[in-house]
Protein backbone atom coordinates (compact mmCIF):
# COMPACT_ATOMS: atom_id res chain seq x y z
CA UNK A 1 0.00 0.00 0.00
CA UNK A 2 1.09 3.48 -0.82
CA UNK A 3 0.08 6.49 0.26
CA UNK A 4 1.37 10.44 1.23
CA UNK A 5 2.70 10.98 4.44
CA UNK A 6 3.07 15.08 5.43
CA UNK A 7 5.85 14.51 7.96
CA UNK A 8 6.16 17.72 10.37
CA UNK A 9 9.18 18.90 12.85
CA UNK A 10 10.68 21.99 13.24
CA UNK A 11 14.30 19.79 13.52
CA UNK A 12 15.48 18.91 9.97
CA UNK A 13 17.33 15.64 11.50
CA UNK A 14 14.22 14.15 12.58
CA UNK A 15 12.43 15.59 9.33
CA UNK A 16 14.53 13.48 7.24
CA UNK A 17 15.24 10.14 9.58
CA UNK A 18 11.72 10.08 9.11
CA UNK A 19 11.77 10.65 5.53
CA UNK A 20 14.19 8.19 5.20
CA UNK A 21 12.53 5.41 6.88
CA UNK A 22 9.06 6.25 5.63
CA UNK A 23 10.38 6.21 1.77
CA UNK A 24 12.29 3.00 1.91
CA UNK A 25 8.40 1.80 2.45
CA UNK A 26 7.32 3.22 -0.66
CA UNK A 27 5.51 6.05 0.98
CA UNK A 28 5.78 9.58 -0.61
CA UNK A 29 6.79 11.86 2.12
CA UNK A 30 6.57 15.24 1.74
CA UNK A 31 7.60 17.53 4.58
CA UNK A 32 6.88 21.65 6.51
CA UNK A 33 8.86 22.79 9.26
CA UNK A 34 6.51 24.05 11.60
CA UNK A 35 2.63 24.70 11.91
CA UNK A 36 1.55 27.18 9.44
CA UNK A 37 3.24 25.89 6.66
CA UNK A 38 2.01 22.42 7.68
CA UNK A 39 -1.22 23.85 7.78
CA UNK A 40 -1.14 25.21 4.42
CA UNK A 41 -0.01 22.72 2.92
CA UNK A 42 -2.23 20.38 4.09
CA UNK A 43 -5.42 22.86 2.92
CA UNK A 44 -3.85 23.05 -0.25
CA UNK A 45 -3.55 18.99 -1.16
CA UNK A 46 -4.63 17.00 1.98
CA UNK A 47 -2.62 13.99 2.24
CA UNK A 48 -3.62 10.70 3.04
CA UNK A 49 -1.82 10.93 7.10
CA UNK A 50 0.18 13.43 9.07
CA UNK A 51 3.03 12.69 11.65
CA UNK A 52 2.62 15.91 13.33
CA UNK A 53 5.66 16.71 15.88
CA UNK A 54 3.99 18.01 19.66
CA UNK A 55 7.41 20.56 20.41
CA UNK A 56 7.09 23.12 18.06
CA UNK A 57 8.11 27.10 18.79
CA UNK A 58 5.64 29.23 16.66
CA UNK A 59 2.65 26.77 17.10
CA UNK A 60 2.46 23.41 19.07
CA UNK A 61 1.37 20.23 17.35
CA UNK A 62 -1.83 20.25 19.35
CA UNK A 63 -2.52 23.33 18.02
CA UNK A 64 -2.13 22.77 14.56
CA UNK A 65 -3.99 19.18 15.11
CA UNK A 66 -7.11 21.52 16.46
CA UNK A 67 -7.37 23.75 13.27
CA UNK A 68 -6.75 20.87 10.94
CA UNK A 69 -9.97 19.13 12.46
CA UNK A 70 -12.07 22.20 11.88
CA UNK A 71 -11.29 22.77 8.45
CA UNK A 72 -13.71 20.51 6.32
CA UNK A 73 -11.34 20.43 3.60
CA UNK A 74 -9.19 18.18 5.84
CA UNK A 75 -10.76 17.33 8.58
CA UNK A 76 -11.06 13.35 8.12
CA UNK A 77 -7.48 13.06 7.44
CA UNK A 78 -5.69 11.44 10.10
CA UNK A 79 -3.14 12.62 12.46
CA UNK A 80 -0.43 11.01 14.62
CA UNK A 81 1.24 12.90 17.14
CA UNK A 82 5.12 11.66 17.74
CA UNK A 83 5.91 13.03 21.25
CA UNK A 84 9.18 13.21 23.54
CA UNK A 85 6.73 13.13 26.01
CA UNK A 86 5.07 9.74 26.86
CA UNK A 87 2.42 10.98 29.95
CA UNK A 88 -0.76 10.29 29.57
CA UNK A 89 -2.06 13.82 29.98
CA UNK A 90 -0.38 14.63 26.73
CA UNK A 91 -2.41 11.64 24.87
CA UNK A 92 -5.66 13.00 26.04
CA UNK A 93 -4.78 16.58 25.51
CA UNK A 94 -4.13 15.24 21.92
CA UNK A 95 -6.90 12.88 21.39
CA UNK A 96 -8.98 16.42 22.76
CA UNK A 97 -7.32 18.05 19.85
CA UNK A 98 -8.47 14.97 17.34
CA UNK A 99 -5.63 13.52 16.90
CA UNK A 100 -5.72 9.45 16.38
CA UNK A 101 -2.49 8.01 17.62
CA UNK A 102 1.03 8.62 19.04
CA UNK A 103 4.39 7.48 18.87
CA UNK A 104 7.33 7.76 20.80
CA UNK A 105 10.17 9.24 20.11
CA UNK A 106 12.52 7.38 18.83
CA UNK A 107 10.43 6.20 16.64
CA UNK A 108 9.60 2.35 16.82
CA UNK A 109 10.01 1.28 13.07
CA UNK A 110 7.24 -1.08 13.26
CA UNK A 111 5.04 0.32 15.06
CA UNK A 112 5.00 2.90 12.74
CA UNK A 113 4.66 1.25 9.55
CA UNK A 114 1.70 -0.94 11.12
CA UNK A 115 0.00 2.22 12.43
CA UNK A 116 0.13 4.12 9.36
CA UNK A 117 -0.85 1.67 6.97
CA UNK A 118 -4.01 1.16 9.56
CA UNK A 119 -4.77 4.54 9.18
CA UNK A 120 -4.69 5.01 6.16
CA UNK A 121 -6.44 1.88 5.50
CA UNK A 122 -9.45 3.38 7.26
CA UNK A 123 -9.33 6.46 6.12
CA UNK A 124 -9.84 5.13 2.13
CA UNK A 125 -13.00 3.27 3.83
CA UNK A 126 -14.44 6.29 4.97
CA UNK A 127 -13.81 7.84 1.83
CA UNK A 128 -14.80 5.17 0.00
CA UNK A 129 -18.51 4.90 1.62
CA UNK A 130 -18.43 9.12 1.97
CA UNK A 131 -18.25 9.04 -2.04
CA UNK A 132 -21.11 6.41 -2.37
CA UNK A 133 -23.07 8.76 0.27
CA UNK A 134 -22.13 11.52 -1.85
CA UNK A 135 -23.70 10.15 -5.16
CA UNK A 136 -26.92 9.33 -3.70
CA UNK A 137 -27.33 12.62 -2.20
CA UNK A 138 -27.04 13.46 -5.58
CA UNK A 139 -29.32 10.63 -6.99
CA UNK A 140 -31.82 12.40 -4.35
CA UNK A 141 -31.79 8.83 -3.09
CA UNK A 142 -31.14 10.09 0.41
CA UNK A 143 -33.29 10.44 3.82
CA UNK A 144 -31.74 9.62 6.73
CA UNK A 145 -29.50 12.35 8.24
CA UNK A 146 -26.05 11.21 8.75
CA UNK A 147 -26.29 12.34 12.77
CA UNK A 148 -24.14 10.07 14.85
CA UNK A 149 -25.09 10.35 18.76
CA UNK A 150 -22.53 12.22 20.92
CA UNK A 151 -21.54 9.18 23.38
CA UNK A 152 -22.34 6.28 21.62
CA UNK A 153 -22.41 2.72 24.00
CA UNK A 154 -22.94 -0.83 22.94
CA UNK A 155 -21.97 -4.27 23.31
CA UNK A 156 -18.38 -5.00 24.18
CA UNK A 157 -16.51 -8.68 24.34
CA UNK A 158 -13.26 -8.07 26.37
CA UNK A 159 -10.77 -10.99 26.86
CA UNK A 160 -8.43 -10.99 29.14
CA UNK A 161 -6.66 -12.66 32.13
CA UNK A 162 -5.48 -10.21 33.76
CA UNK A 163 -6.80 -10.56 37.84
CA UNK A 164 -8.52 -6.54 37.79
CA UNK A 165 -10.57 -7.47 34.77
CA UNK A 166 -13.72 -6.65 36.53
CA UNK A 167 -12.64 -3.14 37.14
CA UNK A 168 -12.02 -2.25 33.82
CA UNK A 169 -15.48 -3.98 32.62
CA UNK A 170 -17.69 -2.35 35.36
CA UNK A 171 -15.53 1.12 33.92
CA UNK A 172 -17.32 0.61 30.90
CA UNK A 173 -20.70 -0.65 31.86
CA UNK A 174 -21.19 2.26 34.15
CA UNK A 175 -20.78 4.48 30.67
CA UNK A 176 -23.96 2.09 29.69
CA UNK A 177 -22.36 -0.48 27.67
CA UNK A 178 -23.10 -3.97 27.68
CA UNK A 179 -19.96 -6.16 28.75
CA UNK A 180 -19.09 -9.69 28.30
CA UNK A 181 -15.92 -10.08 29.70
CA UNK A 182 -14.21 -13.30 29.09
CA UNK A 183 -11.01 -14.99 30.82
CA UNK A 184 -10.57 -18.28 29.12
CA UNK A 185 -8.93 -19.10 25.69
CA UNK A 186 -11.45 -21.63 24.11
CA UNK A 187 -14.63 -19.51 25.73
CA UNK A 188 -13.14 -16.75 23.97
CA UNK A 189 -12.52 -18.52 20.62
CA UNK A 190 -16.35 -19.67 20.43
CA UNK A 191 -17.63 -16.09 20.55
CA UNK A 192 -15.58 -15.57 17.30
CA UNK A 193 -18.56 -16.73 15.71
CA UNK A 194 -21.18 -15.89 17.78
CA UNK A 195 -23.51 -13.04 18.53
CA UNK A 196 -22.26 -9.52 17.10
CA UNK A 197 -20.52 -7.11 19.37
CA UNK A 198 -19.90 -3.19 18.52
CA UNK A 199 -16.40 -3.17 19.99
CA UNK A 200 -14.07 -6.35 20.80
CA UNK A 201 -11.28 -5.67 23.53
CA UNK A 202 -8.50 -8.44 24.00
CA UNK A 203 -4.79 -8.68 25.44
CA UNK A 204 -2.37 -9.98 23.08
CA UNK A 205 -0.43 -9.77 26.17
CA UNK A 206 -1.18 -12.93 28.19
CA UNK A 207 0.64 -16.24 29.02
CA UNK A 208 -2.19 -18.13 28.82
CA UNK A 209 -3.64 -17.82 25.38
CA UNK A 210 -2.71 -16.46 21.88
CA UNK A 211 -4.34 -13.31 22.08
CA UNK A 212 -3.25 -12.20 18.03
CA UNK A 213 -4.81 -16.00 17.03
CA UNK A 214 -7.70 -14.08 18.72
CA UNK A 215 -7.65 -11.29 16.59
CA UNK A 216 -7.33 -12.91 13.42
CA UNK A 217 -10.41 -15.02 14.36
CA UNK A 218 -12.29 -12.13 14.85
CA UNK A 219 -11.14 -10.62 11.24
CA UNK A 220 -12.21 -14.04 9.53
CA UNK A 221 -15.43 -13.99 11.06
CA UNK A 222 -18.09 -11.96 8.72
CA UNK A 223 -20.48 -11.30 11.38
CA UNK A 224 -17.34 -9.27 13.55
CA UNK A 225 -16.13 -8.21 9.94
CA UNK A 226 -17.07 -4.38 10.88
CA UNK A 227 -16.90 -4.32 14.59
CA UNK A 228 -13.58 -2.82 15.57
CA UNK A 229 -10.96 -4.52 17.66
CA UNK A 230 -8.88 -2.58 20.15
CA UNK A 231 -5.49 -4.74 21.64
CA UNK A 232 -3.88 -4.31 24.66
CA UNK A 233 0.12 -4.49 24.56
CA UNK A 234 3.14 -4.24 27.39
CA UNK A 235 5.28 -1.58 27.28
CA UNK A 236 8.10 -3.53 25.18
CA UNK A 237 5.81 -5.82 22.51
CA UNK A 238 6.02 -3.96 19.42
CA UNK A 239 6.41 -6.59 17.19
CA UNK A 240 2.94 -8.39 18.64
CA UNK A 241 1.25 -4.99 18.24
CA UNK A 242 2.71 -4.83 14.57
CA UNK A 243 1.58 -7.89 13.89
CA UNK A 244 -1.73 -7.02 15.59
CA UNK A 245 -2.48 -4.08 13.43
CA UNK A 246 -1.51 -6.06 9.86
CA UNK A 247 -3.83 -8.32 11.03
CA UNK A 248 -6.71 -5.86 11.31
CA UNK A 249 -6.63 -4.55 15.00
CA UNK A 250 -8.01 -1.11 14.34
CA UNK A 251 -6.54 0.64 17.47
CA UNK A 252 -3.83 -0.48 20.85
CA UNK A 253 -3.77 0.38 24.31
CA UNK A 254 -0.92 0.02 26.28
CA UNK A 255 -0.51 -1.90 29.91
CA UNK A 256 -0.79 -0.43 32.51
CA UNK A 257 -3.92 0.97 30.97
CA UNK A 258 -4.60 4.76 31.61
CA UNK A 259 -8.01 4.97 32.43
CA UNK A 260 -9.14 8.45 30.90
CA UNK A 261 -7.62 7.54 27.53
CA UNK A 262 -9.16 3.53 27.52
CA UNK A 263 -12.47 5.76 27.96
CA UNK A 264 -11.67 8.23 24.94
CA UNK A 265 -10.42 5.58 22.64
CA UNK A 266 -13.34 2.69 23.52
CA UNK A 267 -15.72 5.57 22.75
CA UNK A 268 -13.71 6.41 19.43
CA UNK A 269 -14.15 3.19 17.89
CA UNK A 270 -17.74 3.02 19.02
CA UNK A 271 -18.32 6.23 17.30
CA UNK A 272 -17.11 5.43 14.22
CA UNK A 273 -18.54 2.30 13.97
CA UNK A 274 -21.98 3.80 14.35
CA UNK A 275 -21.03 6.10 11.78
CA UNK A 276 -19.49 3.77 9.35
CA UNK A 277 -22.94 1.49 10.20
CA UNK A 278 -24.94 4.29 9.03
CA UNK A 279 -23.12 4.83 6.20
CA UNK A 280 -23.61 1.41 4.90
CA UNK A 281 -27.18 1.64 5.51
CA UNK A 282 -28.15 4.47 3.70
CA UNK A 283 -25.45 2.82 0.72
CA UNK A 284 -27.89 0.06 0.66
CA UNK A 285 -31.28 1.68 1.12
CA UNK A 286 -29.91 3.54 -1.79
CA UNK A 287 -29.66 0.74 -4.24
CA UNK A 288 -32.75 -1.05 -2.81
CA UNK A 289 -34.16 2.39 -3.96
CA UNK A 290 -32.77 2.88 -7.37
CA UNK A 291 -34.59 -0.39 -8.02
CA UNK A 292 -37.62 1.12 -7.00
CA UNK A 293 -40.13 3.80 -8.41
CA UNK A 294 -40.26 6.82 -6.90
CA UNK A 295 -44.10 7.69 -7.14
CA UNK A 296 -45.05 4.21 -6.03
CA UNK A 297 -42.96 2.64 -4.35
CA UNK A 298 -42.82 -0.33 -6.71
CA UNK A 299 -40.44 -2.08 -8.52
CA UNK A 300 -39.75 0.00 -11.31
CA UNK A 301 -38.87 -1.96 -15.30
CA UNK A 302 -35.22 -2.37 -14.55
CA UNK A 303 -35.47 -4.58 -11.79
CA UNK A 304 -38.59 -6.66 -13.22
CA UNK A 305 -37.11 -6.95 -16.35
CA UNK A 306 -33.74 -8.59 -14.75
CA UNK A 307 -35.66 -10.47 -12.35
CA UNK A 308 -38.11 -11.53 -14.86
CA UNK A 309 -34.91 -13.04 -17.20
CA UNK A 310 -34.02 -15.07 -13.96
CA UNK A 311 -37.29 -16.32 -13.06
CA UNK A 312 -37.34 -17.47 -16.81
CA UNK A 313 -34.52 -19.59 -16.89
CA UNK A 314 -36.10 -21.73 -14.03
CA UNK A 315 -38.89 -21.57 -15.55
CA UNK A 316 -41.10 -24.93 -17.31
CA UNK A 317 -44.33 -26.44 -18.70
CA UNK A 318 -44.71 -27.54 -15.42
CA UNK A 319 -43.95 -24.43 -13.53
CA UNK A 320 -44.90 -21.63 -16.14
CA UNK A 321 -44.41 -17.84 -15.63
CA UNK A 322 -47.58 -15.51 -15.87
CA UNK A 323 -47.54 -12.07 -16.91
CA UNK A 324 -50.25 -9.40 -16.53
CA UNK A 325 -50.06 -5.80 -18.17
CA UNK A 326 -52.19 -3.43 -16.67
CA UNK A 327 -52.94 -0.51 -18.27
CA UNK A 328 -55.27 2.41 -16.83
CA UNK A 329 -58.08 3.39 -19.27
CA UNK A 330 -58.09 6.95 -20.70
CA UNK A 331 -55.92 7.88 -17.15
CA UNK A 332 -55.36 10.94 -19.89
CA UNK A 333 -59.18 12.24 -18.86
CA UNK A 334 -57.98 11.81 -15.41
CA UNK A 335 -55.29 14.12 -15.34
CA UNK A 336 -57.32 16.54 -17.42
CA UNK A 337 -60.11 16.22 -14.78
CA UNK A 338 -58.88 16.81 -11.75
CA UNK A 339 -55.00 17.80 -12.03
CA UNK A 340 -51.92 16.06 -12.30
CA UNK A 341 -51.22 15.79 -9.04
CA UNK A 342 -54.76 13.99 -8.50
CA UNK A 343 -53.75 11.78 -10.78
CA UNK A 344 -50.29 10.69 -8.72
CA UNK A 345 -52.40 10.66 -6.03
CA UNK A 346 -54.18 8.02 -8.45
CA UNK A 347 -51.56 6.24 -9.43
CA UNK A 348 -50.22 5.88 -5.95
CA UNK A 349 -53.68 4.12 -4.49
CA UNK A 350 -53.65 2.31 -7.74
CA UNK A 351 -50.55 0.36 -7.03
CA UNK A 352 -51.17 -0.14 -3.29
CA UNK A 353 -54.62 -1.88 -4.82
CA UNK A 354 -52.58 -4.17 -7.26
CA UNK A 355 -50.69 -5.45 -4.59
CA UNK A 356 -53.69 -6.15 -2.07
CA UNK A 357 -54.79 -8.40 -4.70
CA UNK A 358 -51.94 -10.32 -5.88
CA UNK A 359 -49.95 -12.96 -3.64
CA UNK A 360 -46.86 -12.19 -1.65
CA UNK A 361 -44.35 -14.07 -4.21
CA UNK A 362 -46.14 -12.26 -6.99
CA UNK A 363 -43.85 -9.29 -8.40
CA UNK A 364 -45.56 -5.73 -9.03
CA UNK A 365 -43.79 -3.16 -11.09
CA UNK A 366 -44.80 0.13 -12.71
CA UNK A 367 -43.91 -0.29 -16.18
CA UNK A 368 -44.42 2.99 -17.57
CA UNK A 369 -46.65 6.02 -16.72
CA UNK A 370 -50.03 4.38 -15.97
CA UNK A 371 -48.99 1.06 -17.45
CA UNK A 372 -48.08 -1.71 -14.44
CA UNK A 373 -47.04 -5.17 -15.02
CA UNK A 374 -47.11 -8.48 -12.67
CA UNK A 375 -45.15 -11.22 -12.91
CA UNK A 376 -46.74 -14.35 -11.64
CA UNK A 377 -44.16 -17.23 -11.01
CA UNK A 378 -45.44 -21.12 -11.28
CA UNK A 379 -48.76 -19.82 -12.63
CA UNK A 380 -50.99 -21.11 -15.81
CA UNK A 381 -52.62 -18.90 -17.76
CA UNK A 382 -56.46 -19.58 -16.58
CA UNK A 383 -55.10 -19.27 -13.32
CA UNK A 384 -53.41 -16.08 -14.36
CA UNK A 385 -56.41 -14.59 -15.92
CA UNK A 386 -58.86 -15.02 -12.76
CA UNK A 387 -56.15 -12.58 -11.32
CA UNK A 388 -56.34 -10.45 -13.55
CA UNK A 389 -60.30 -10.35 -13.32
CA UNK A 390 -60.65 -10.40 -9.68
CA UNK A 391 -57.84 -7.45 -10.34
CA UNK A 392 -60.00 -5.72 -13.02
CA UNK A 393 -62.92 -6.00 -10.49
CA UNK A 394 -60.97 -4.55 -7.42
CA UNK A 395 -60.62 -1.57 -9.34
CA UNK A 396 -64.04 -0.83 -11.55
CA UNK A 397 -65.67 -1.72 -7.68
CA UNK A 398 -64.58 0.79 -5.43
CA UNK A 399 -63.73 4.56 -6.49
CA UNK A 400 -60.20 6.34 -6.13
CA UNK A 401 -60.50 9.40 -3.41
CA UNK A 402 -58.55 12.51 -4.61
CA UNK A 403 -58.08 15.19 -1.64
CA UNK A 404 -57.01 17.43 -4.29
CA UNK A 405 -59.89 17.78 -5.89
CA UNK A 406 -62.05 16.37 -3.02
CA UNK A 407 -63.88 13.93 -5.30
CA UNK A 408 -63.54 9.99 -6.09
CA UNK A 409 -62.36 8.79 -9.44
CA UNK A 410 -63.71 6.00 -11.22
CA UNK A 411 -60.92 3.95 -12.62
CA UNK A 412 -61.20 0.86 -14.66
CA UNK A 413 -58.12 -1.10 -16.34
CA UNK A 414 -57.50 -3.03 -19.27
CA UNK A 415 -54.90 -5.96 -18.80
CA UNK A 416 -53.19 -8.28 -21.52
CA UNK A 417 -52.39 -11.74 -19.65
CA UNK A 418 -49.35 -14.21 -21.17
CA UNK A 419 -47.54 -17.65 -20.23
CA UNK A 420 -44.20 -18.51 -20.70
CA UNK A 421 -44.07 -21.48 -23.26
CA UNK A 422 -41.14 -22.87 -22.27
CA UNK A 423 -38.18 -24.10 -23.84
CA UNK A 424 -35.97 -20.41 -24.66
CA UNK A 425 -39.14 -18.40 -24.41
CA UNK A 426 -37.81 -15.16 -24.02
CA UNK A 427 -38.38 -12.40 -21.42
CA UNK A 428 -39.01 -9.72 -24.48
CA UNK A 429 -41.71 -12.18 -26.45
CA UNK A 430 -43.54 -12.73 -23.42
CA UNK A 431 -43.71 -8.74 -22.63
CA UNK A 432 -44.55 -8.46 -25.98
CA UNK A 433 -47.35 -11.43 -26.53
CA UNK A 434 -48.83 -9.79 -23.42
CA UNK A 435 -48.84 -5.99 -25.06
CA UNK A 436 -50.82 -7.26 -27.82
CA UNK A 437 -53.61 -8.74 -25.67
CA UNK A 438 -54.06 -5.51 -23.81
CA UNK A 439 -53.82 -3.95 -27.46
CA UNK A 440 -56.80 -6.45 -28.23
CA UNK A 441 -58.12 -5.68 -24.78
CA UNK A 442 -58.48 -1.85 -25.39
CA UNK A 443 -59.86 -2.33 -29.17
CA UNK A 444 -62.46 -4.65 -27.82
CA UNK A 445 -63.72 -1.36 -25.40
CA UNK A 446 -61.41 -1.55 -22.35
CA UNK A 447 -62.18 -2.54 -19.04
CA UNK A 448 -61.59 -6.37 -19.78
CA UNK A 449 -58.63 -9.17 -19.34
CA UNK A 450 -57.44 -11.05 -22.83
CA UNK A 451 -55.10 -13.69 -22.58
CA UNK A 452 -52.93 -14.12 -25.87
CA UNK A 453 -51.71 -17.99 -26.59
CA UNK A 454 -48.22 -18.59 -27.12
P1 LIG B 1 -55.89 4.33 -22.84
O1 LIG B 1 -57.21 3.89 -22.31
O2 LIG B 1 -55.78 4.13 -24.32
O3 LIG B 1 -54.76 3.71 -22.10
O4 LIG B 1 -55.84 5.92 -22.62
P2 LIG B 1 -54.87 6.71 -21.67
O5 LIG B 1 -55.31 8.10 -21.59
O6 LIG B 1 -54.73 6.00 -20.37
O7 LIG B 1 -53.48 6.52 -22.41
P3 LIG B 1 -52.44 7.56 -22.94
O8 LIG B 1 -51.21 6.74 -23.22
O9 LIG B 1 -53.00 8.37 -24.07
O10 LIG B 1 -52.14 8.54 -21.73
C1 LIG B 1 -51.51 8.14 -20.57
C2 LIG B 1 -51.48 9.31 -19.64
O11 LIG B 1 -50.88 8.99 -18.40
C3 LIG B 1 -50.73 10.48 -20.21
C4 LIG B 1 -49.76 10.86 -19.14
O12 LIG B 1 -49.71 12.24 -18.93
C5 LIG B 1 -50.29 10.17 -17.91
N1 LIG B 1 -49.23 9.87 -16.98
C6 LIG B 1 -48.13 9.12 -17.20
N2 LIG B 1 -47.36 9.10 -16.08
C7 LIG B 1 -47.99 9.86 -15.15
C8 LIG B 1 -47.69 10.22 -13.81
O13 LIG B 1 -46.66 9.84 -13.21
N3 LIG B 1 -48.55 11.01 -13.14
C9 LIG B 1 -49.70 11.46 -13.76
N4 LIG B 1 -50.51 12.23 -13.05
N5 LIG B 1 -49.98 11.14 -15.02
C10 LIG B 1 -49.17 10.35 -15.72
MG1 LIG C 1 10.02 19.95 18.12
MG1 LIG D 1 -53.91 4.08 -20.35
Amino acid sequence: MTARVLVVDDIPANVRLLEAKLSAEYFHVQTASGGPEALAKIHDEPPDIVLLDVMMPEMDGFEVCRRMKQDPACAHVPVVMVTALDQPSDRIKGLDAGADDFLTKPVDDLSMFARVRSLVRMKSMFEELRMREETRQNLGLSDAALAVEPDPTGAILFVDDRPDLQVWIDTLANLGNEVTGISDFDAALRHTDGPSYDAVIVSISSQLFDGLRLVSEFRANPSLRNTPVIVLAAAGEHRKLAQALDLGANDYLRLPLDRSEFIVRVKTQLRKKRYTDLLRQNVRRGMEMALRDHLTGLFNRRYMSQHLETLLKCASAAKPISLLIVDIDYFNQVNNTYGHLAGDDVLRQFADRLVENIRGVDLACRYGGEEFVVVLSDTAPDVACLVGERLRRAVEKTTFPVEQASARVPVTVSIGVATSAGGDDSSSALLRRADQALYRAKREGRNRVIAQAA
